[in-house]
């Protein structure tokens, strides 16, 4: 019989309440002797004011509400009992440790929600939904989350499921009982329903590119030599004075991250140190680290500085960034300026062929004059102007149309690619059914189709997937 579990279900830290959730066959043993009240038995649903004790002395320690939740009518299916006490973190961890005491044992991350699924008190992307919305950070991502634990994704998959059934049921039965080749209707039918599944998979799965902005939104790394502005724009933008500002250079030396939304996407920024050659071992860690959050990120943003020459550090940050999606931003405009938009890319080519004679390794620039691509904006981190502007230019290169309006996304990388595997089975399987393969061989994709549309919701999903993907939930969920 599985252990009775305990955790917190409110976050750690001082509060109104805390909520202690207990499930298990000992949930309600548990709380008599928390109680001190041995003949406890409340009716399910109902919230009882009780006094809490600890056993070991007889000492009150608290005053809360009881509901207890009968199996199989509650979260987990088991029974489940929720106990709201004050808010204090001590408090708290104490009356975990009378429940740890009277055998109940500390939940893992997820696990709650783990015995839901155990006890088919929903799906595993049902489960998985409950993550997503604790997660959400945007109302965007939260009211997709709302539809996937209503079942929305389900009923979307069922139908597709039944058609591929349909589809292996027929081939099946031919492999069994029909002595001649399918009739020709038949053939065709196989012919056009393997065509459309694959399209509706493919057409489920092409909306992770708008349900992965909304969930996970997307990563932006701002780079420039030290005291172009940076820190200053990451304030600005956050509207806070997260990251400090500085008259030294090389100040930021590690990264800081913060997040806000834009369009209903969430925005990493992440704030880099200064990229510059330098000899500063610190620094020199921070410098490394920056170019490879620069590699990672999904947009960069180069900063440089309108009220100074180029420099050739300017020129090499510039130049690293080639080949990743980027937008150069010239800041300080209220200054000023020795740079501007319009003779930006001849002060660059300019300055590039000053230096080369000096700088033989700049010769390997990698980015032509010629196909200078990137976006510019101005901006001035110091007044605010602009900062819209970039803003947009940020989001606009992931913008998705959806004319259809908001329908339901998939959000999930893992439901993405189980449909992409889903997808590439049936295109096989139809191939081979095209240049006239057994049923034998195309039932073998099919198959394996189906498993993985089953992977999805949890019909098929093995022991340590769930393992896996249990362990990116939270405790006392
Ligand atoms: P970082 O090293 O790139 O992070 O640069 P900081 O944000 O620390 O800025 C360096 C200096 O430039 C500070 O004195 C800022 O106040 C100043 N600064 C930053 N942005 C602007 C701007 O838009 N206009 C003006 N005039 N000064 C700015």
């Amino acid at each position: 019989m599985p252990h009775t579990i305990v955790a917190l279900a409110t976050p750690t830290g001082r509060s109104g309440i805390g909520v202690i959730r207990l499930s298990g066959n000992e949930s309600i043993s548990i709380c008599q002797v928390l109680t001190g009240d041995p003949d406890f038995s409340p009716n399910a649903r109902t919230a009882y004011l009780k006094q809490l004790y600890d056993p070991a002395t007889g000492e009150v320690i608290d005053e809360a509400i009881v509901t207890y939740f009968k199996a199989p009518h509650s979260f987990t299916g088991q029974d489940v009992v929720e106990i709201s006490c004050h808010g204090s973190p001590v408090l708290l961890r104490q009356v975990i440790d009378i429940c740890l005491k009277q055998d109940a044992r500390m939940a893992e991350a997820g696990e709650f929600t783990l015995r839901a699924l155990s006890n088919g008190r929903m799906n595993l992307a049902e489960a998985e939904a409950i993550r997503d919305l604790i997660d959400a950070q945007t109302n965007a991502s939260a009211r997709q989350a709302i539809r996937q634990l209503r079942g929305e994704f389900s009923i979307q998959l069922q139908p597709i499921k039944d058609e591929l059934l349909d589809v292996i049921v027929l081939l099946e039965s031919a492999l069994e009982f029909v002595e001649d080749d399918l009739p020709e209707t038949q053939v065709e039918s196989v012919r056009t329903g393997l065509g459309k599944l694959n399209a509706k998979i493919t057409k489920l799965a092409s909306t992770f590119t708008a349900g992965r902005l909304i969930r996970e939104g997307l990563k932006v790394a701002l780079v420039g030599r030290p005291n172009v502005g940076k820190s200053s724009l990451f304030n600005a933008l956050l509207g806070n004075e997260r990251a400090i500002v500085t008259e030294i250079a090389g100040t930021t030396r590690d990264q800081i991250h913060e997040r806000f939304v834009v369009d209903n996407i969430p925005i990493s920024l992440i704030d880099t140190a200064g990229l510059r050659q330098t000899t500063d071992l610190v620094e020199s860690i921070g410098v490394k680290r920056s170019r490879a959050v620069m590699a990672d990120a999904d947009i960069v943003v180069v900063m440089i500085d309108a009220s100074e020459p180029l420099t050739a550090d300017d020129l090499e940050i510039i130049d690293s960034a080639d080949g990743i999606r980027h937008i150069i931003v010239i800041n300080k405009i209220d200054k000023a300026r020795l740079i501007d938009i319009e003779n930006f890319k001849f002060q660059i080519s300019d300055f590039k062929s000053q230096i080369l004679d000096h700088k033989p390794q700049i010769s390997d620039f990698k980015s032509q004059i010629s196909d200078f691509k990137s976006q510019i904006v101005e901006i001035s981190a110091r007044t605010g102007h602009g900062l819209d502007e970039l803003q947009k230019a940020i989001v606009q290169p992931f913008a998705v149309n959806d004319a259809s309006g908001p329908g339901f996304l998939v959000t999930d990388a893992r439901h993405h690619d189980l449909l992409l595997r889903a997808a590439n089975e049936i295109d096989d399987s139809l191939r081979q059914w095209e240049s006239k393969m057994s049923e034998e061989i195309v039932l073998i994709g099919l198959h394996n189709a189906l498993r993985y549309l089953g992977q999805i919701t949890g019909e098929t999903t093995t022991e340590d997937m769930l393992t896996r993907i249990f362990e990116t939930f939270c405790i006392g969920k």
